[in-house]
């Protein structure tokens, strides 16, 4: 007997054992379509795949062959549902006697009788043919192949894999001075299971599922360069996608996004940033502490300063690799505390008056 009454042809081809010849010559097409080598770009890890599309569908497509194999694997139909119901050993044999019965007094539909035997390979070859000219082969191209119920291997396109572009966010510093990172990229590879043979003892690799390849996780150390700017790429070669037939891998790109700082903005090795004082300390001026790249500092701000006076702290900017080093630049803010005390918006009354005292004054000259 013969290896294919171990596989489940109706899984094969993705139907069910109650389908018809149409549906099994129309699943047949799509996954010619899908698996036939010379119909994606060559690729030699679906030929064993489409020769076993093939034989299920040989074998489905052919009553008597059908009928067998039903019977061995119990997929009988009863009465009562349209469903076949799972194998019954000791119905088995009767079931495919009463096939066999059924197929010598009763005349099968035209389809089938019309079809001399071992015509079913000449369906199919009519159906991929029709794929090919879809698809602008050449005919005679396609006859070499055709000749051979198996797919040819000989001629392989290379398919170049697919680049891979991820965004990679690092600090003012870092794009400054340069840095050293490790991306996590998700690629294509050979899969390790089946290594790429798609099958295993017969039957489908449970890693792949059938496919050969799959997509791995795979830690890269990069180094990024000094001076990188917002939105470059930095390559790094043949990390994407597994190219196919001889073809070349593609590349990881690494989208650099600077981030954005909420408390400096930069220029350079120049640093700006906002200080907050209170208006008694513009009026009289006071210490205050600041935090610059450089660390923590206690900065100077003299008497009657206004608001958006800038102070220059120098040399506490950002430093490079070079040992040079940038300026802090100080914007001063005034603003209120959160609650004022009775006894402080007293004094601020007293001020609203003195004030408008004051302006009364100067308007009367
Ligand atoms: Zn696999």
């Amino acid at each position: 007997m013969n290896n294919y009454f171990y596989k489940n042809l109706y899984e094969i081809l993705g139907i069910e054992p109650t389908d018809d010849l149409v549906k099994i010559k129309s699943a047949y097409r799509s996954l010619a379509r899908k698996y036939h080598p010379d119909l994606n770009g060559g690729n030699e890890l679906y030929v064993s795949k489409f020769k076993e599309i093939s034989e299920a569908c040989e074998i489905l497509m052919d009553k008597d062959k059908k009928a067998l194999y039903d019977a061995f694997k119990g997929y009988v139909k009863t009465e009562t549902k349209s469903k076949y119901t799972q194998p019954d050993p000791q119905k088995a044999y009767r079931a495919y006697k009463s096939a066999q019965n059924t197929k010598n007094t009763k005349k099968e539909n035209a389809e089938d009788t019309n079809n001399p035997k071992g015509s079913f390979s000449q369906v199919l070859n009519d159906i991929l043919e029709g794929l090919f000219k879809e698809q602008g082969i050449n005919k005679t191209e396609y006859a070499k192949t055709s000749q051979k119920t198996q797919p040819k291997r000989g001629k392989k396109t290379p398919k170049d894999g697919e680049d891979i572009t991820t965004e990679l966010e690092i600090s003012y510093l870092e794009a400054l001075n340069g840095t050293h990172r490790t991306v996590n990229i998700l690629h294509s590879e050979i899969c390790p299971n089946c290594e790429g043979k798609m099958f295993i003892n017969g039957s489908q690799c449970p890693l792949c599922k059938g496919l050969g390849e799959t997509s791995i996780h795979k830690k890269i150390n990069v180094k990024i360069p000094k001076n990188v700017k917002q939105n470059s790429k930095i390559r790094i070669a043949s990390e994407g996608n597994r190219g196919r037939n001889g073809g070349k891998n593609g590349d990881v790109y690494l989208l650099i996004k600077i981030k954005n700082d909420e408390k400096y903005t930069y220029d350079g090795l120049n640093v700006s940033f906002e200080t907050t004082i209170y208006p008694h300390e513009a009026v009289f001026g006071t210490e205050h502490r600041v935090e610059t790249p450089q660390g923590a500092i206690k900065m100077k701000i003299p008497a009657n300063c206004s608001q958006g006076q800038k102070f220059r702290l120098s040399a506490h900017g950002l430093k490079d690799d070079k040992g040079n080093i940038g300026d802090a630049i100080v914007t001063v803010r005034l603003d209120l505390p959160d609650e004022l005390t009775e006894e402080e918006l007293e004094l601020y009354k007293k001020l609203s008056q003195l004030c408008k005292r004051r302006e009364q004054k100067e308007s009367a000259k």
